[in-house]
């Protein structure tokens, strides 16, 4: 369908034109994850609906929601079409929404001047980033949201973490060989499971709440002063060390600690791990590898039987010895490593995930052109957008440089 238009006063990128003023549909296209194991979708049918209302032509590839529960007649009763021609679906998409990065293949079937949105790990990816940056699409990295009010409802790092703390406490439960609450029964008292919980950041304060729920008894840890009054609002304990200066950047994340300050987090916390009956671990500095925070020593302290989760294992892990997606022993002691957490909660993980996505198209959405506009300006764009007019534009990606 084509209608005619006004000529818009922004960066006119991903807009399908015929011929100047004249414009067509925008064109939303959506493919299928490819990453091994990925249940989650972009895009759930609830959300297609909402993108179709708004006057956007949605494409989805056939199978798109099937792993997290959604079947293509969902997508097709939402307004949306289905396709099983991938390459077709990414080379008209004048917007392409994803979960994951694209793959580096795929990247010359996009429509330059188009827009792409997923999670891209910028600082480990600079040549897809290039790449992206060469071929004239504006690529938009969602782990790059910024961490304000207003980006809060496209924040996918917080939606997912979430999910990734109640699951990482679920994987405990499930591989412990005791419980967690207490209980007094006829046959003898049952003492609360003891669980340790390092990083509290989104992932770290609804593992707490978790096992808070499931009547563990609780302590927690994080570098950040900040957090000693969130954590004990869950009704955990905060276990105090003193580092010295650790504090928190601007946008609200950990500083890296000195090589010293982490040898002393480690020493004060090798009892504590040896206490607990399971250490789960969600430290995170932004942008850089996780901090070893549990070493061999530490694990050699805890009792057999106990269990270790290591949320971090995708960014190397807060754990001497995790291994990436698998669940490994050490004289005893079961060292979970298993990836993509919120996966295992595909149909959640999905509908948040594509809330924030589709809050991100509406926040910026010209509803009188039916399209979707990059501000440059905004705050929001500014701070996701990394590649865009051929060149790579992001303020934190020129800084990790230096
Ligand atoms: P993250 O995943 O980057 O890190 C997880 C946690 O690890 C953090 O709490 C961090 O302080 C902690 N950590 C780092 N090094 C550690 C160490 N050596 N020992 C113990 N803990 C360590 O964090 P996140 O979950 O993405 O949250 C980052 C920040 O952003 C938090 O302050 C959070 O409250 C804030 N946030 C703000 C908004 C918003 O305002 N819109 C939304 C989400 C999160």
């Amino acid at each position: 369908m084509r209608r005619k238009r006004q000529h818009l006063g922004f960066a006119a990128v991903g807009i399908c034109y015929t011929a100047p003023h004249v414009f067509c549909e925008m064109k939303i296209s959506v493919p299928k994850e490819t990453h091994p194991g990925e249940t989650r979708a972009p895009l759930t049918p609830d959300s297609a609906a909402k993108l179709v209302k708004l006057g956007a032509q949605v494409e989805v590839e056939a199978g798109l929601g099937v792993a997290a529960g959604f079947l293509d007649e969902a997508y097709t009763r939402a307004g949306a079409t289905i396709t099983n021609d991938r390459k077709n679906l990414l080379s008209t998409g004048d917007l392409v929404l994803r979960l994951r990065k694209p793959p580096a293949g795929e990247i010359a079937l996009l429509k330059p001047n188009s827009i792409h949105a997923s999670l891209l790990d910028p600082f480990n990816e600079k040549e897809l980033v290039q790449k992206l940056a060469e071929r004239g699409v504006s690529a938009i990295s969602m782990e790059f949201i910024p961490r304000t009010t207003r980006a809060q409802k496209m924040d996918v790092l917080s939606s997912q973490a979430n999910l990734g703390g109640y699951e990482a406490v679920i994987l405990a439960a499930r591989y412990a060989n005791k419980i967690f609450p207490m209980m007094t029964t006829a046959a003898g008292t049952i003492l609360p499971s003891k669980v340790l919980i390092i990083g509290v950041g989104v992932a770290g304060l609804q593992a707490i709440a978790t096992a808070k729920r499931l009547g563990a008894k609780v302590t927690a840890y994080d570098t950040r002063p900040v957090v000693e009054e969130q954590v004990k609002s869950l009704g955990a304990q905060f276990l105090k060390i003193d580092l010295g200066e650790t504090g928190q950047t601007k946008d609200g994340y950990a500083k890296a600690l000195t090589e010293e300050q982490l040898q002393k987090q480690r020493e004060a916390m090798k009892k504590n791990c040896g206490d607990s009956d399971i250490v789960i671990t969600a430290a995170q500095v932004f942008g850089r590898r996780a901090p070893i925070l549990v070493t061999a020593e530490m694990l050699d302290a805890m009792k057999p039987g106990s269990v270790v989760v290591d949320l971090a294992v995708e960014t190397g892990g807060n754990v001497e010895g995790v291994v990436y997606d698998q669940v490994t022993g050490r004289k005893g002691v079961q060292i979970v490593g298993i990836a993509n957490l919120p996966g295992r909660a595909p149909l959640h993980a999905s509908q948040v995930y594509s809330n924030n996505l589709v809050n991100l198209v509406e926040e910026f959405w010209d509803k009188q052109n039916k399209t979707f506009v990059l501000k440059l300006d905004d705050d929001i764009i500014k701070g996701c957008l990394v590649t865009h007019g051929g060149k790579i534009v992001n303020e934190k990606l020129a800084a990790k440089k230096n």
